[in-house]
């Protein structure tokens, strides 16, 4: 029995895992007791994360779409296909005609390379990642602001030694436990005082402080009302934010169901404490006026500086801060280098030999939109159809003349693809993640994929297919020169056990207008706010889990079921179960009602899975024009029987 060390393909805290092999085999996963991340402690995902190798969702072999279906091809017919496509479009209608859209799932490697493929053979900028759904707010205005991505404080550890902790979107306690929730309860055990703002009650509410649940259409506004009492009371740290705050007008005094006292007491712990930091859910708060709000008041507070202060956003994809730093984005190189500016541009073209294309890259739902006539797709390393989130998105994936999709699992997204290769999971594979402190991890495998091949490797052969030949050999290689030509990574050395930090990035501080009117309560003819939760059975349409047994049953995905508290069952006669129609002024789902204490009076919950249902209430999500993400305000709705 052999075992292989390598880190959890689950999320972004990046936990040191052992694969026990036998015979080729792998037959368990257990933690490094020593890693330093998660300390001996899995959760549940990280415990099983042995079973996708085995899953019989895995893809087997390369396949070409004849007619109707997917049929299993050679290796070589599928690369002769896919490159003969991709020189046709590329000489019909030129390199802007074609785009590549990568995972926060993929190793900084595979990310690396399908940034330089996309931009030297294929010649276009329209690469991006499919954050751009989720993370994107967190990502952009962080760097704008403080000159970082996902890392926002020196390492997990520093949580521990945190004054105070506001916990902000997300089940953190229950999504994270063994990385994050057990370091703010450690956190809590050493004196921190815990604040949590979340319109859900739920059961970590026993070991807060304080617990704050504004509706959600407050929940920006009393963010703001949190920087205007610090600055009233004198409490800021930020000189420059006194003058700022007053062109902030988004906030009231006054919020249904909270004593102002708490907020004044809570606005009072954070401010007060020597280190604070801010706990969210990067998947989950993706509204950027919320995000702006929370920047606002890590800044006036003046807990961004200490390696014990900061914003720490959880993010459920293993890689996002390494795949931004590769330059999954359409504006940038990796180490987050303008594309558009000589001196950052120069080293690439000189090293890679190339000419790098002109033309300004498109996010990804700005090349769905048909008008910017993107043809083809390259779509590497996750489901994107299940997280497009309106229905004119998922017309335009559908209707794409041509799609090539690089997965370790059958998925909804190769079902539409007219090529489909296999790439080698996590564990079958080696490669860096690069977690969210900043922390470049080496994962282990247990020895060569017998079905899939490195994303990398396919790519390079499609590159000599298409005479232009990448003649990459090795991981090692690819790391070699992303350090060459990547200031941020130049420094990392892959012979650290528990992986090396990368630099911590520093620049001046910078606030935002947050342009948005207070809502606090919802409009008369639409009295019920309508919360869309990940909840942890979102983690159900994870391909990783779904390729699990034991995890499809840990994360069963709920009923369609929308919850509502019980008072407002009784106030609107409705017992469990009873079918109703619930309406916003974009449309009307009928879902049956469940009863849920947590649920606070006058909310809806919905769970985010049901994709179908949830896109005709929230109709068309906003994009931002700032950070280029899409997202949804706060919905509306009236509930009553169908
Ligand atoms: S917290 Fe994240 S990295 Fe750690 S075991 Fe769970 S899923 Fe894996």
């Amino acid at each position: 029995m052999d075992t292989i060390g390598t880190i959890c393909p689950f999320c972004g805290c990046g936990s040191g895992t052992y694969l026990r092999v036998n015979d080729d085999e792998v037959v368990g996963a257990y933690p490094i007791l020593k890693h330093p991340v998660n300390r001996g402690k899995l959760c549940v995902r990280g415990w099983w994360s042995n079973q996708c190798l085995k899953s019989t969702s895995r893809l087997k072999s390369p396949m070409i779409r004849k007619g109707e279906s997917l049929k299993e091809v050679e290796w070589d017919e599928a690369l002769d296909f896919c490159s003969s496509k991709l020189l046709e479009i590329r000489k019909s209608s030129g390199g802007h005609s074609l785009g590549v859209i990568g995972s926060p799932a993929l190793t900084n490697e595979d990310a690396f390379v399908l940034m330089k493929f996309a931009r030297t053979i294929l010649k276009t900028n329209t690469v991006d990642g499919s954050y751009r759904f989720s993370s994107s707010a967190t990502l952009s205005l962080l760097n704008q602001s403080l000159g970082i991505w996902t890392n926002g404080i020196a390492s997990f550890e520093n949580l521990e030694k945190a004054n105070a902790v506001i916990v902000i979107g997300g089940n953190i306690f229950q999504e994270f436990p063994d990385v994050i929730g057990a370091r703010i309860l450690e956190a809590r055990d050493n004196g921190a005082k815990i604040i949590l703002i979340d319109p859900l009650r739920d059961k970590p509410q026993r070991f807060v402080n304080i617990h704050l649940k504004p509706r959600p259409p407050a929940l920006i506004s009393l963010i703001n009302a949190m920087s205007n009492l610090l600055i009233q009371n004198g409490l800021s740290r930020f000189e420059a934010g006194k003058e700022f705050i007053k062109k902030i007008k988004s906030f009231a005094i006054e919020f249904p169901g909270i004593p102002t006292s708490s907020i004044e007491e809570a606005t009072k712990i954070y401010a007060q404490s020597n280190n604070s930091i801010i706990v969210y859910c990067s998947d989950e708060l993706t509204d950027p006026n919320l995000i702006r709000s929370l920047i606002n008041l890590a800044i006036l507070s003046g807990h961004i500086n200490g390696p014990e202060q900061g914003l720490i956003p959880i993010s459920r994809s293993p890689n996002l801060q390494g795949a931004c730093d590769m330059g999954l984005v359409p504006d940038l190189l990796s180490g987050y280098q303008d594309i558009d500016k000589e001196e950052t541009k120069a080293p690439f073209e000189k090293h890679w030999g190339v000419k790098l294309p002109l033309d300004k890259g498109l996010t990804i739902h700005e090349a769905l939109d048909p008008d910017q006539k993107v043809k083809g797709l390259l779509i590497a390393g996750d489901n994107l159809l299940g997280k497009l989130p309106s229905p004119e998105l998922i017309k335009s994936l559908k209707e794409m003349d041509f799609i090539a999709v690089f997965d370790g699992f059958l998925t909804d997204t190769c079902n539409l693809a007219h090529v489909v290769f296999p790439i080698s999971p996590p564990g079958e594979c080696d490669g860096t993640f690069t977690n969210l402190e900043g922390r470049v991890q080496s994962l282990g495998k247990i020895g060569d994929s017998k079905i899939g091949k490195p994303l990398w490797s396919i790519i390079s052969k499609l590159s000599d297919k298409m005479k232009h030949p990448l003649k990459y050999t090795s991981d090692q290689a690819i790391f070699e020169e992303i350090k060459a030509l990547t200031p941020l990574y130049s420094q990392v050395s892959l012979n650290e056990k528990a992986g090396m930090f990368l630099p911590r990035r520093k620049s001046k501080p910078k606030m935002f207008v947050v342009d948005e009117t207070p809502i606090n309560e919802p409009p008369k003819e639409f009295p019920f706010s309508l919360i869309v939760k990940n909840t942890l059975s979102s983690w159900g349409r994870n391909t990783l889990v779904k390729a699990s047994p034991i995890l499809k049953r840990e994360y069963l995905e709920e009923r369609t079921e929308a919850k509502v508290n019980p008072s407002d069952s009784k106030s609107l006669g409705l017992r469990p179960g009873d079918k109703i129609k619930i309406t916003s002024k974009d449309g009307e789902v009928i879902a049956s009602v469940g009863l849920d204490n947590s649920v606070v009076e006058g909310t809806v919950v919905f769970h985010s899975h049901f994709v179908d249902s949830i896109s005709s209430l929230l109709g068309k999500g906003k994009v931002d024009p700032q950070t280029k993400g899409i997202y949804y305000k706060d919905t509306f709705v009236r509930v009553g029987k169908a």
